[in-house]
């Protein structure tokens, strides 16, 4: 199976900003940032979306949560930040890669549109 886009950032075969990384996740910043800060944080393995994650994958999700904070506030976001991620195309999902959207750095309004 071909890799996914986020895949190719984590294994560095195309240009990313990385953030953070350790052998479950990686942290690296949106290319077309929606906040001051926007960094998408990701699990090495290429599950698609959460809505098709399984039950083997808890401890990966589990981590990458705990992981999405520590990067949150490595980044300084001790205002607030948002954690976002869009599943299938209602929600705009655009990436079928599983990713967590790191967003802070302004006050962010509330409900997304
Ligand atoms: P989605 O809409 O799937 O939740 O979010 C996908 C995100 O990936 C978007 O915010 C988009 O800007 C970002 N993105 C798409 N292509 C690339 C890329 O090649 N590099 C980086 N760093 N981000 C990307």
């Amino acid at each position: 199976m071909s890799k996914t886009l986020f895949q190719k950032i984590c294994d560095r075969e195309i240009p990313g900003t990385i953030v953070y990384e350790d052998d479950q996740v990686v942290a690296f910043r949106d290319i077309n940032p929606a906040a001051p800060t926007h960094v998408l944080i990701v699990p090495r393995k290429p599950i698609a979306r959460i809505g098709e994650a399984a039950p083997e994958d808890q401890a990966v999700l589990g981590h990458l949560l705990l992981k999405a904070a520590e990067v949150a506030r490595q980044l300084g976001l001790h205002g607030g930040y948002r954690l976002v991620f869009n599943n299938g195309p209602d929600a705009g999902e655009a990436v079928p890669h599983l990713h967590c959207h790191i967003l802070g750095g302004r006050r962010l309004a509330w409900p997304p549109g």
